[in-house]
């Protein structure tokens, strides 16, 4: 019996050494991405966030007629900033302001319009396939109903919005295959109104969201406790789809998948970016949708079916944050420009620029990604082609494993088989390779892991299978995605 394992254990041995532990994904160099993390400025981020504070507050109800005070006037300047943006690339960029009235517990009575400013730089060749960055433009104070006072919001989310304008500047002067979106949201501090009418809009106007990159509170590298790690940046990303049905929970949890939903494999995807193209700035990957009871406008694009992560500083301040500007027993209270680390904030910006990048330059990761291999010593994955694509590449790891770690290539095909690699034994993706090199995301095979937006809907519009409860974030418990999805609410019980 010994023996017999021992012979086994020595089999399995050689046939792992055969297989090389490979860099993670994307795995070919482009030097377009770094001039383009070369281009980012911290002087433009310091005039971006300087600007921005000058407007005293920008809180979402504040005024919008005064021309050098409140949200309107932020709003007017961001879009002046994108037009300028755009005279310089021959207007690549399109302009739109999708605006909605809310009502709700951190809004007056009667509603309020909430509008955000957004830029579009159409793709060439896949221009639905979409790539988002947004950052909201609206601070608060302690108060989060004072709509007068000063509230400088330099970090929360100045920073979020210098990165965005500095982001649209750097990539206008390259051409994308798939559309490339900057949004300035507001409203986020009043419950994540502009999340949800850009997330919305990408709905309306049929928008293949790949990727939503939220940036908030980004530019501050010292800790409140004085903790410091000017040299990381941490990526939020959730590890199930916020929609996915019962059904697909029960497949999910007895087969794997609880680590693998394209949010999280496109944190994967920007960590091994920053590794190959930063110069020590790195992705702190974290295994949750947002930090502990908060919440962000990426929610909004999860809750709509979309992958979405949330960039935020290693470190926070928390004195900082959501408070008035004073000095109380010697402690400086306030969210002030001198807060802000320019520097840091323009590695997180480069982060930003050169996942958008190489997302919009690689085709889309492939659709209907299966794998099979039961009971038996090869695994084979396939795929529907992806537009685009000139080969595939497979990918395992380790169940426990943070990163892809093997590959095999493949060509121009739909599926490929991984000889005596053992399906029970890791986790599987397939990543789309362009003619020209650039790399897809990693994708999970199923439900669990596709990037395409989900849940799949039934001929009646509406999601096939009963889902979960709707998300308990910070701001309670409106339902997950648009109204004709929604179900109606089980009656009182008969029984
Ligand atoms: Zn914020």
């Amino acid at each position: 019996m010994s023996r017999i394992r021992s012979l086994s254990a020595l089999v399995a041995a050689s046939l792992v050494t055969a297989v090389a532990f490979a860099a993670p994904p994307p795995v070919n160099t482009h030097p377009e991405l770094h001039a383009i993390a070369g281009a980012v400025r911290a002087s433009n981020l310091r005039a971006t966030d300087v600007a921005l504070v000058g407007f005293g507050t920008r809180h979402t109800l504040s005024t919008t007629t005064s021309k050098t005070r409140g949200i309107g006037a932020a709003r007017r300047w961001v879009a002046a900033q994108f037009g300028d943006i755009s005279k310089g690339c021959g207007g690549c960029l399109e302009i739109v302001k999708p605006a909605q009235s809310f009502t709700g517990p951190r809004m007056p009575r009667a509603g309020a319009e909430v509008m955000d400013v957004v830029a579009i730089q159409r793709g060439t060749s896949d221009p639905d396939r979409v790539i988002v960055m947004t950052a909201h433009l609206d601070s608060r104070r302690s108060d989060v109903t004072d709509a007068t006072g000063d509230s400088p919001g330099a970090d929360d989310d100045g920073s979020g919005v210098a990165a965005l304008l500095e982001a649209a500047r750097v990539l206008s002067k390259y051409k994308f295959p798939a559309t490339l979106v900057y949004s300035a949201d507001s409203g986020e501090e009043q419950g994540l109104y502009g999340g949800r009418i850009i997330a919305q809009y990408a709905v309306d106007h049929g928008w293949k969201v790949e990727a939503d990159l939220n940036n908030d509170i980004v530019g501050n590298s010292h800790g409140g406790n004085g903790a410091r790690d000017p040299h990381a940046i941490r990526v939020f990303s959730e590890g199930t789809k916020s929609n996915e049905t019962l059904e697909q929970a029960a497949y999910r949890r007895y087969h794997g998948g609880g680590v693998d939903s394209p949010s999280r494999n496109l944190a994967r995807y920007m960590a091994a970016l920053a590794e190959k193209y930063l110069d020590d700035f790195h992705v702190r990957m974290v295994y949750r949708t947002d930090r502990w009871g908060r919440s962000g406008d990426q929610v909004p694009f999860l809750e709509q079916g979309f992958p979405a992560v949330r960039l935020t500083e290693s470190n926070e301040a928390y004195d900082r944050q959501h408070q008035d500007v004073r000095v109380e027993n010697g402690v400086h209270y306030g969210d002030v420009v001198s807060g802000v680390d320019f520097d840091y904030l323009a590695n997180a910006t480069r982060l930003d620029a050169i996942t958008m990048a190489s997302l919009a330059m690689a085709p889309p990761p492939p659709a209907d990604l299966e794998v099979k291999g039961a009971v038996a010593y090869d695994t084979t994955l396939s795929w529907k082609p992806s537009p685009g694509a000139g080969r595939y590449d497979a990918w395992w790891r380790e169940t426990t494993a943070p990163q892809w770690q093997h590959v095999q290539k493949a060509g121009d095909t739909d599926s490929v088989m991984l000889k005596n690699i053992i399906l029970d034994d890791y986790f599987f993706g397939v990543s789309a390779v362009s003619k020209d090199g650039w790399e897809s995301p990693v994708e999970f095979p199923g439900f669990a892991g596709s990037f395409a937006r989900s849940p799949k809907l039934g001929p009646d519009g509406k999601p096939t299978g009963q889902r979960y409860p709707g998300l308990s974030g910070k701001y309670g418990d409106h339902a997950v995605g648009p109204a004709s999805w929604q179900q109606p609410a089980p009656g009182p019980a008969t029984h």
